[in-house]
């Protein structure tokens, strides 16, 4: 098991006569609550003099709350012998203005995980207030947690405590999501839509999220088209690049062809200056001769 411990953000101010000092016992069931009203309302009451407190308070963004120390004795349930052993935790939420979220309900399933792997809490221990209060003390009992989705609670916790590991609400965990954010859906993401659809899940679960979305298809669809855009402008490049090797072929057979009829006409005149040469060199001393030849029997011969 590697539910991570969850954030979360101490609570100062709270009276002593609020709880009941230091349990006597290891806690063995969680009790669920809501506050009809969002976080800041139940925290601001908790540091009355009201002889009543929590373990925990969840607000709508997901913020976890911790009011008091785990071994403390919480004054929650409306019934002593519950809160001896009870981790009492209320929810954001059940009133007209204030509506259940999935950034509490996510924050609800990670403390809840968290808290049953380190107290070894089995699934049927996460209790309702309505099921636990002391009916003798409160005759009328208590409607809490109202509708709250308790089911939902139980089973993400377990899922979690089952599962891969899930996102926390840290710096890079958020990081990681938010460049698959900008990949998806091309754009940053902020860290309230993180802690809304990312923290308390999987990855793949985050993933699922992120990608069927209607901003997802739309950047799929931006992307695609970007890419079709850059295709047709590599197709351009590389036709281009085509034609100038063709032509640039065409030019090197021609030159081939220049070079070879440079080299005929060069052997050619070669021939044609030897043979030139050739004749010359022979005709001018047969004609030298001749002409001496001729001038001399001319010498020679007796005057008439
Ligand atoms: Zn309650």
């Amino acid at each position: 098991m590697n539910v991570p411990r969850p954030v979360m953000q101490a609570v100062s101010g709270v009276p002593a006569d609020n709880y009941g000092g230091k349990r006597p016992t290891r806690p063995t069931h969680i009790t669920l609550h809501h506050i009809v009203g969002d976080a800041p309302a139940a925290l601001a009451r908790f540091r009355q003099p009201v002889g009543v407190s929590s373990t925990f308070v969840i607000g709508s963004d997901g913020t976890i709350y911790q009011v008091l120390p785990i071994d403390t004795i919480p004054y929650t349930d409306g019934n002593y012998r519950s809160n001896l052993r009870a981790i009492t935790i209320e929810h954001a939420g059940g009133h007209p203005t204030v509506p259940y979220t999935d950034a509490m309900y996510n924050a609800s399933a990670q403390l809840c995980a968290w808290l049953r792997q380190e107290y070894g809490i089995p699934e049927s221990n996460i209790l309702l207030h309505r099921d636990v209060i002391d009916r003798t003390a409160y005759p009328g009992g208590t409607a809490c947690p109202g509708a709250l989705d308790t089911e939902r609670i139980k089973r993400e916790s377990t899922k979690q405590l089952e599962d891969e590991p899930v996102i926390r609400d840290l710096d890079n965990e958020y990081w990681r999501w938010n460049k698959l954010g900008i990949q998806i859906r091309g754009r940053d993401l902020t860290r309230d839509e993180f802690r809304a659809s990312a923290v308390g899940r999987t990855w793949l679960n985050a993933l699922e999220i992120l990608s069927d979305d209607p901003e997802a298809d739309n950047a799929t669809n931006d992307q695609n088209t970007g890419s079709r855009a850059s295709n047709e402008k590599w197709l351009i490049t590389i036709n281009r690049l085509q034609a100038e090797r063709d032509e640039m072929q065409a030019n090197l057979v021609k030159a081939n062809q220049r070079i070879d009829a440079l080299q005929s006409e060069l052997e050619a005149s070669k021939t044609n200056t030897a043979t030139a040469i050739e004749t010359a060199t022979k005709k001018a001393p047969t004609a030298t001769k001749s002409n001496w030849f001729v001038r001399l029997v001319a010498a020679l011969m007796p005057k008439p």
